[in-house]
């Protein structure tokens, strides 16, 4: 309850009160702009999740782990934050029971870090910048093959760190509170081949300097990025509430996970796609964190990413969807680009489930929609601007994504036959 002049409101009046003034219903409050309670101004699993669905197709199952899951990194946040502010242990009551508004004092909340698994292209980046931004929070994305360990040539781990502080516009309060994603971590096993010679050899030495930076440290970075060198002024940045999210592939980890429960795995991949997809996915779902140390992942590190999740293959129907439904889907943004040049685009159904079908071929998840839809919408749009006759319309139909050649309507010939209706 907050205490007015003349009397009290409470936390729901006061967020209702702001929505209907300015009208902020469609985006979730950040979550670090609520003042006092327990997760005051922060949005709810279920509205993260409601907000991930209309950027994200498919992949509930991960999108209702991540949603808890940062809900709760940051409502642990504010819990340690409030004790802190508290002084610890002030308040406590007979049998350590919770005396405060935000929880038990003595119970000091861990940093759960994520791991996504799933293969190439099907959203584990994404999801994890959506989080971000649903948060309100600074978010960098990191690859963790271009990392070598200090004094090797190649990426510092520490430039993860700035590339966050830039995000937050060198903030440092705003970065500490911020998402990291790092990318391919399952390249950096132990077991992984040698990449170049200026790398360690096992890639454990990597994880090891990531495992620092993930269960956090207080680490120096230089402002400008690049090396360390001794007469440098550094930026100090306290990791230990950053969120970490871990993604990568783990090919062959399906083959480690059923021999550990036992399933026969004999014909897997190798029959008809769709079962071997399904059977993968099933096996998948199934992870452990000894298999990731089994496959190469140091326990140490394992140990500090106990969230685990995994994301499906993409189906036709799915990478249908996502061609055409998410605010920025790639049929909506290239029907804008063309109507800024008068120009109505029309992908009729056909189109749509061949397009996918081509994206399936290439294995690359969505990430092959765009090179498919870039081939087909290629020629035309490098001809029409500047094109003799007027285009008025630019069809795509699945003979037209066959033949990367979509059918042309001049606006001559269009308004020809628009003078014939009217004759008629
Ligand atoms: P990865 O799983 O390899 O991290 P990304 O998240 O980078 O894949 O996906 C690449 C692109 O493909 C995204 O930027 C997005 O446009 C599209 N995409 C992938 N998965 C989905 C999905 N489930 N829903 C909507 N778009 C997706």
């Amino acid at each position: 309850m907050l205490r007015g002049k003349t009397g009290y409101i409470c936390r729901n009046c006061v967020n209702e009160s702001y929505n209907m003034l300015f009208g902020e219903t469609e985006r979730p409050a950040p979550a670090n702009s609520g003042r006092g309670g327990k997760s005051a101004g922060m949005p709810t699993p279920r509205e993260i999740k409601d907000t991930l669905d209309k950027y994200i197709i498919g992949q509930d199952e991960a999108k209702r782990t991540l949603a808890v899951a940062v809900y709760n990194h940051y409502k642990r946040i504010k819990h340690n934050a409030a004790n802190k502010a508290a002084g610890k242990g002030a308040g406590k009551g007979a049998l350590g029971r919770a005396t405060s508004d935000s929880g038990n004092d003595d119970v000091e909340i861990q940093k759960s870090n994520i791991l996504v698994v799933g293969p190439t292209g099907v959203g584990k980046s994404l999801i994890a910048q959506m989080l971000a931004r649903i948060l309100n929070v600074p978010f960098a994305i990191a690859d963790a093959t271009t990392l070598t360990q200090a004094g090797y040539v190649g990426e510092d781990v520490e430039n993860v760190l700035l590339r966050l502080v830039q995000a937050a516009d060198f903030d440092i309060g705003r970065a500490e509170q911020g998402i990291i994603y790092i990318d391919e971590i399952d390249k950096i096993t132990r077991k992984s081949e040698n990449t170049s010679l200026t790398r360690d050899v096992s890639g454990e030495g990597v994880q090891q300097a990531l495992l620092k930076m993930v269960e956090g440290t207080v680490s120096n970075i230089p402002p400008q990025g690049g090396r360390k060198h001794p007469h440098q002024e550094f930026i100090q940045i306290d990791t230990s509430n950053i969120l970490f999210i871990c993604g990568g592939a783990f090919e062959g980890i399906e083959k480690i996970i059923a021999k550990r429960i036992h399933t026969n795995v004999i014909g897997f991949g190798s029959d008809i796609k769709t079962s071997g997809q399904t059977a993968e996915n099933e096996h998948m779902k199934h992870i452990e964190p000894e298999d990731l140390v089994k496959f190469g992942l140091v326990p140490e590190l394992v140990g500090r990413l106990p969230i685990i999740t995994t994301l499906d293959h993409l189906d036709e129907a799915q990478l249908i969807r996502i061609l055409i439904e998410p605010r920025n889907a790639l049929v909506r943004q290239y029907r804008e680009l063309f109507k800024l040049d008068d120009i109505e685009l029309e992908v009729d159904d056909g189109a749509l489930a061949a397009i996918a079908r081509m994206a399936i071929d290439r294995k690359t998840g969505a990430r092959g929609l765009r090179s498919v839809v870039e081939k087909v919408l290629g020629g035309v749009m490098f001809d029409v601007p500047g094109s003799e006759r007027t285009v008025s319309r630019v069809c795509v139909t699945a003979e037209a994504v066959a033949e990367f050649a979509p059918v042309v309507e001049y606006a001559d010939t269009a308004d020809k036959a628009a003078g014939r209706k009217k004759t008629a």
